[in-house]
């Protein structure tokens, strides 16, 4: 299985990194996406040390005991008020040229927390689009309580040009409608298997099979049976058998649709590694 986005940098993991990837590898986890996040703590920079950890000189791992990580480059909305201090687009250029970097983000707009103002989420969503585009990267999208704006910003920037993730979705089925045919792809987060969340798996249900990624966002959001506790990327194949229950499909067309939706999407060896 891939974890399709995972903040494996943050203090949470302090103790047990370590174990915690060996227990993702003996769950059957062979790929983590490790956010790289450009923000006044240098999270990104705990990201990347990582990943030099686990893939020396940024080659392809051989440990068998632990996931191939991938990691991203990209300012949170929340963080969006201080991207022009952090060094702007010159900067995520400069960070974007990293080996094993997949994609800009995640980037967005979250209207929930309103972290930072939204003019400026807006503004900071766009530019890093138009760099995810400069570079030929595809795109990492947070996005809460921000529907209308985030498709006018998608559509004004071309976003479906770049590609897209929708990462945790928790959002309409207009919206998953709009994201597929945008040719988007849409990733269930541990939330899809909350026990409020009819509507949400209503809406996993019907996007298409080939549109599909899962991922823990640990360590936030464990799903069920380990809902309030830390999340980690083991944990993702609970949220890809529910995904499969709310389908009718069986855990093991799950996996294998979203591991080669997310090999295709990134342009990675079709081969999974083993
Ligand atoms: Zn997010
Ligand atoms: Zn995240």
């Amino acid at each position: 299985m891939t974890d399709s986005h995972a903040h494996l940098e943050l203090p949470a993991f302090d103790p047990d990194r370590r174990s915690v990837l060996e227990r993702a590898r003996a769950a059957g986890v062979h790929t983590v996406v490790a956010m790289g996040t450009l923000d006044a703590d240098r999270s990104h920079e705990r990201t990347f040390s990582l990943l030099d950890e686990v893939h020396p000189g940024g080659a392809d791992h051989d440990d068998p005991g632990l996931p191939a990580l991938h990691t991203t480059i990209g300012c949170h909305p929340h963080d969006a008020k201080d991207f022009d201090a952090l060094g702007g687009e010159s900067r995520l250029h400069d960070l974007a040229g990293r080996p094993r970097l997949l994609a800009i983000g995640e980037v967005g707009l979250d209207y929930h927390y309103d972290l930072s103002p939204r003019p400026v989420q807006r503004d900071v969503f766009r530019r890093q689009i138009r760099v995810a585009r400069d570079l030929g990267l595809p795109v990492i999208v947070h996005h809460r309580d921000a529907e209308d704006d985030f498709l006018e910003i998608a559509d004004a920037e071309g976003l479906d040009r770049c590609r897209a993730v929708l990462h945790c979705f928790t959002a309409s089925a207009r919206l998953a409608r709009a994201a597929v045919e945008r040719g988007f792809l849409i990733s269930f987060s541990g939330i899809l298997t909350f026990r409020n969340a009819d509507p949400l798996r209503r809406v996993a249900a019907e996007v298409p099979r080939d549109r599909l990624l899962v991922e823990t966002d640990a360590p936030f959001l464990a799903p069920v049976p380990r809902r309030g506790k830390r999340n980690e990327p083991a944990f993702v194949v609970e949220t890809a058998r529910r995904l499969a229950d709310a389908r009718g499909e069986t855990p093991e067309e799950i996996e294998l649709a979203t591991d080669a939706n997310f090999r295709r999407f990134f342009r990675l060896s079709s081969a999974a590694p083993s």
